[in-house]
C-alpha cells in the first residue's frame, strides 16, 4: 500500500463527513452529493486545503446530525478532485477519489464540523494462484452480470475487464454491488484480499442469479403476451376475410358454439344464460384477454352431458350374474348391493310412472315443450337418500365392485379420489375470476363420464380435511344430498348441474374421520379383508388369469401349481387385501413374459421351489406359531386402516424407583390402558405372590415395536397386562395365543370392535388360540367356518382366565 498520509498529514486531523447511506472504497471514483451545512463546511474545509477529506457510514440512516458513537469507526481517506456548488448555493457536488481504508483514532471536535485523527489500516496482501483464480472468476462474473442488464458505469466497467490487482479488483466489484450499506461496510473493513474477494464473489453470484431469474420471469410474460396478441390479430384477420368474403354477420366460431348450445337439451332458463355467454363473446374484440377465459368457460358448458344418459336398465338377476362372475366370496356384500339396486328399481320406475303422468296431463305444443325445466320429482327421491359407501382396507375389492355395478347397470364408471382435499373449491370448483380457475372434482368427473348418470366412485372420503379454506365436506354433502343435488351450484359453472341420476359411491379406509353430517348419509358396507383361503380362490380363479391377459400369456406358456399360489401368498404378501398379490403375480408374469419374447423359454411351471427366480428372496419368512415362548412378550391383536394386524408388546423390568415408561408411539387411551394394567397387577400382588411393594424398586417399560407406526385405542389392555405379569412372574407366554381386548382396575374383560379382521390377521399370522372378550361371542357367526374349525377361541370376562390361558405355567405357582 502506498503510504498516502505523509508524515505532515499523519498526525493532523482531518475533515470527516458521514455518510447517510453508502460506502466509498479504495481505488473507486464516485460523485458525490452534500446537503447537509455541516457536511458542506467539511467539503470546503477540506478542498480549501490538501483536498484531503474521511468519509465513514453513519450506523442510523434517518439521523439528521449524527453523533460521534454514531459513525462507523473504519471509513475511507478520499481525495476530493472536483466540486461544484448548485445554483441555490446549498448542495455541493464533489468528484472524489477513494485513497486508503482508515481507522478514527480520535474525534477532535465536531462542531462546525468532524475533525478526526485517523490511522490508515494495512490490508492483508495475498497473491497465491488461489486469489489469482478468484480474481480471474469474478471479473468473468462481472461481465455475466453486465450482459444480463446489471447497471454499470462504462468506465467502471472498461476498468475492471481490463484487469486490474486483486485488492483494486475487490474495491471496485464491491462499489458497484446491489446491496444494503451494512453490506458494504462489511466489505470495506474486510483487510485480508482473499477473504474480501471471496465475499464479493458471494454476494454477486447472488446478483447473478436474480438478474438470471428477472430475465426468465419477464421473457416468459413476453412470450404469453406474443401468443395472445398473435392469436387476437389472426382472429381479427379471420373476421376481416369473412367479412370480405360476405360469409354473414355471424362470425363462424359463434355460429358454432350457437348450434352446439341448441343440441345440449339443456333446461330453458340456462340455455339462454350461455346465449348470453356467447353474445358477450361475440361483441368482445378479440384482443381482450378475457376473450380467451370466455371461450374457456363455454367449452366447459358445452362439454358437459346436460342430456346425455345411459338407459335405466336395471336387471337385479343380471347384476348378480356380473358380480359373481367378476367377485369371488363377499357374499353378504354382493346381497347388500342387490338390494340397494333393487330399492333403486323399485324408485326408478315409479319415477318413470309419474313421468309419463306428468306429461300424459300437458298433451300440448306449448308444454311438451317446456318439459326440460321441470325439476325431477322430489318425493321419490327423498326415499332414496342414501349413499353406498364401502369401509375397508386397500385391496379388499372396493374399487372392482363399484366397476362392476356400473357394468351391470349398463352405466359410465369414474372414480375421483378426495384424499387430501382442503379446499372447498377442489369439490366446487373456482369462481370465473380467479386466474386459472376450473370447475370441481365433481364436475370433471362428470364431464370424463360423458353422461348425467354414471356410478360416480368418491375414493378416500376419510382423507378430506377441513381449514381456512372452506369446508370441502359440506361441499360434499350438497353434491351427495338428493334433495338439493339437482341443483348443484359449481362456483365455476355459475349455472346449476342435475346430478340427482348420479349414482354415487364413496369408499374409505376408517369411519372415524368422516364428519357426522356426512356419515349420517351413508349406507355403509364394510369389507373385512380375505383370509388365506379366500385370498388363494381369488387369485387362482381371477387375478393370475387377468394378470397373464393383460401380459399375452397363455395356459400353454405359463402355469402355477396349487402349492405355488399357497407359497406367494404366505411368503411374499402380509395383508388384508389382495393388492400385493396382485403386484407379485404381475410381477412373474413380467418376468416370463419377457423370457419368452427372448426365446429362452416356451414353458414355465411356477412351484414354490422355482418361485425365488421370479420373485426373488421370501419376504415374510416365519410365522409367528414357530417362534418360541417368551417371558414379558404377549401377541395382541388390533385394527388398523390396512385392516386387521397382530402386534407385539414387550415388557421390560429393570432396577429403579417405581415409574413407568411408554414407548412405540402409543396414542393417548393405550397408555391409560398401560396405566390401567399396571394398576391391575399392583393391585392384585397377592394373586401372583408379587412381594407387597414390588413396583417401589423396579421401573417398568412398555414397548410395542414398530414404532414409526402410530397405535391407539383400548383393546391392547388384556395384551399388556399379560405381558407385565409373564415378566413379573418370570412365566413365559404362550406365543401361537393372540389377544383382544379392554381391561378395567378389577381386572374385567370389555367388548371391543373390529373381531373379524382381528381374527383374520390372527389366522394369517399362524395363531393357534384367540382370546376374545365374552361380550364379542356374538361376533363370531361373522367368520368364515374354515377359519372358526382351525382356531380355539376362549371368550374370557376376567383378566385371570386371559392369564390363564396365555401363560405357559399356572398363574398361582411360581
Ligand atoms: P380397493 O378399491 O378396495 O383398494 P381394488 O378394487 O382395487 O381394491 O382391488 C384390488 C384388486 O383385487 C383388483 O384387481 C380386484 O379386481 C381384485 N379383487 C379384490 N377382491 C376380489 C374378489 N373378491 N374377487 C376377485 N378379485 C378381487
Amino acid at each position: 500500500m502506498v503510504i498516502l498520509l505523509g508524515s505532515s498529514s499523519q498526525n493532523k486531523p482531518l475533515p470527516l463527513v458521514p455518510i447517510r447511506d453508502g460506502v466509498v472504497f479504495p481505488h473507486t471514483e464516485t460523485v458525490l452529493t452534500f446537503g447537509r451545512s455541516k457536511s458542506v463546511s467539511a467539503m470546503d474545509a477540506a478542498f480549501s486545503q490538501d483536498r484531503l477529506i474521511v468519509f465513514a457510514l453513519q450506523k442510523n440512516t434517518r439521523a439528521n446530525d449524527p453523533k460521534t458513537e454514531e459513525i462507523n469507526s473504519k471509513g475511507t481517506l478520499c481525495q476530493i478532485e472536483r466540486m461544484i456548488r448548485d445554483e441555490a448555493g446549498n448542495n455541493v457536488n464533489a468528484l472524489v477519489k477513494g485513497l486508503a481504508r482508515v481507522e478514527i483514532e480520535q474525534f477532535e471536535s465536531d462542531q462546525p464540523y468532524f475533525l478526526v485523527k485517523i490511522k490508515e489500516i494495512n490490508e492483508i496482501k495475498d497473491e497465491s494462484d488461489e486469489v489469482i483464480a478468484l480474481s480471474k472468476h469474478i471479473t468473468q462474473l462481472f461481465r455475466t452480470a453486465a450482459n444480463l442488464g446489471k447497471q454499470i458505469d462504462f468506465l467502471t466497467f472498461m476498468n475492471i475487464v481490463a484487469g486490474l490487482l486483486p485488492g483494486e479488483l475487490a474495491d471496485q466489484v464491491a462499489s458497484t454491488l446491489d446491496v444494503k450499506p451494512e453490506q458494504k461496510q462489511e466489505l470495506l473493513e474486510i483487510t485480508n484480499i482473499k477473504e474480501r474477494l471471496l465475499k464479493v464473489n458471494e454476494l454477486l453470484t447472488h446478483e447473478v442469479r436474480v438478474l438470471e431469474l428477472e430475465k426468465k420471469i419477464s421473457s416468459k410474460t413476453q412470450e404469453r403476451f406474443d401468443k395472445s396478441m398473435r392469436e387476437a390479430m389472426l382472429r381479427e384477420r379471420m373476421k376481416a376475410i369473412e367479412k370480405e368474403l360476405g360469409e354473414g354477420d355471424e362470425n363462424k366460431e359463434i355460429k358454432e358454439l350457437r348450434d352446439n348450445l341448441k343440441k345440449l337439451g339443456m333446461p330453458k332458463d340456462i340455455e339462454e344464460k350461455i346465449d348470453k355467454e356467447i353474445k358477450r363473446l361475440e361483441q368482445m374484440s378479440a384482443y381482450n384477454p378475457e376473450a380467451s377465459y370466455l371461450r374457456t368457460y363455454l367449452d366447459w358448458i358445452l362439454a358437459l352431458p346436460w342430456n346425455v344418459k345411459s338407459p335405466n336398465n336395471v336387471d337385479i338377476n343380471d347384476a348378480e350374474k356380473t358380480l359373481n362372475k367378476d367377485h369371488y366370496g363377499l357374499e353378504k356384500i354382493k346381497d347388500r348391493i342387490l338390494e340397494y339396486l333393487a330399492v333403486l328399481k323399485l324408485h326408478q320406475q315409479r319415477e318413470h310412472e309419474e313421468e309419463q303422468n306428468a306429461s300424459g296431463d300437458k298433451q300440448n305444443g306449448e308444454a311438451a315443450k317446456t318439459e326440460n325445466i321441470v325439476r325431477p320429482n322430489q318425493e321419490g327421491k327423498q326415499k332414496m337418500a342414501t349413499i353406498l359407501c364401502f369401509v375397508g382396507p386397500p385391496g379388499v375389492g372396493k374399487t372392482s365392485i363399484g366397476k362392476s355395478i356400473a357394468k351391470a347397470l349398463g352405466r359410465k364408471f369414474v372414480k375421483m379420489s378426495l384424499g387430501g382435499i382442503r379446499d372447498e373449491a377442489e369439490i366446487r370448483g373456482h369462481r370465473r375470476t380467479y386466474v386459472g380457475a376450473l370447475p370441481g372434482r365433481i364436475i370433471q368427473g362428470i364431464r370424463q363420464a360423458g353422461t348425467k348418470n354414471p356410478v360416480f366412485m368418491l375414493d378416500e372420503i376419510d382423507k378430506v380435511g377441513t381449514d381456512f379454506r372452506g369446508d370441502p365436506s359440506s361441499a360434499l354433502l350438497e353434491a351427495l344430498d338428493p334433495e338439493q343435488n339437482y341443483a348443484f351450484s359449481d362456483h365455476y359453472l355459475e349455472v346449476p348441474f342435475d346430478l340427482s341420476s348420479v349414482m354415487f359411491i364413496t369408499t374409505c379406509n376408517v369411519l372415524d374421520t368422516i364428519p357426522p353430517a356426512l356419515r349420517d348419509r351413508l349406507e355403509i358396507i364394510h369389507f373385512p379383508g380375505y383370509t388365506q383361503e379366500e385370498k388363494f380362490h381369488i387369485a387362482g380363479g381371477y387375478l393370475w388369469k387377468k394378470q397373464k391377459d393383460a401380459h399375452g400369456l397363455d395356459n400353454n406358456e405359463l402355469t402355477v401349481t396349487n402349492n405355488g399360489i399357497r407359497e406367494i401368498i404366505n411368503r411374499y404378501t402380509r395383508e388384508a387385501g389382495v393388492r400385493n398379490l396382485e403386484r407379485e403375480l404381475a410381477a412373474i408374469c413380467r418376468k416370463v413374459a419377457k423370457n419368452i419374447a427372448r426365446g429362452k423359454k416356451r414353458k414355465v411351471k411356477i412351484t414354490p421351489r422355482n418361485l425365488h427366480k421370479y420373485l426373488g428372496p421370501r419376504k415374510f419368512s416365519e410365522t409367528l406359531a414357530e417362534k418360541k415362548d417368551e417371558v414379558g412378550m404377549s401377541t395382541g391383536l388390533a385394527w388398523t386402516e390396512a385392516g386387521g394386524d397382530v402386534l407385539f408388546i414387550e415388557v421390560a423390568l429393570m432396577p429403579g424407583k417405581g415409574s413407568l415408561l411408554l414407548t412405540g408411539q402409543l396414542g393417548e387411551v393405550m397408555q391409560e390402558s398401560c396405566k390401567a394394567a399396571v394398576s391391575y397387577v399392583r393391585s392384585h400382588y397377592k394373586l401372583f405372590k408379587l412381594p407387597e411393594k414390588f413396583y417401589q424398586k423396579i421401573d417398568i417399560h412398555v414397548h410395542v415395536p414398530e414404532g414409526a407406526v402410530p397405535k391407539d385405542g383400548p383393546s391392547a389392555g388384556v395384551a399388556i397386562a399379560t405381558a407385565l405379569v409373564s415378566a413379573l412372574t418370570k412365566n413365559p407366554t404362550k406365543r401361537d395365543v393372540g389377544m383382544t381386548g379392554e381391561i378395567t382396575l378389577r381386572g374385567r374383560v370389555l367388548e371391543i370392535g373390529g373381531v373379524k379382521e382381528k381374527v383374520i390377521a390372527a389366522h394369517r399370522a399362524g395363531l393357534k388360540t384367540v382370546i376374545l372378550p365374552k361380550e364379542n361371542e356374538k361376533d363370531l357367526e361373522d367368520i368364515p367356518k374354515n377359519i372358526r374349525k382351525s382356531i380355539k377361541f376362549v371368550f374370557a370376562s376376567q383378566v385371570e382366565e386371559v392369564l390363564k390361558n396365555a401363560l405357559k405355567n399356572p398363574i398361582d405357582k411360581k
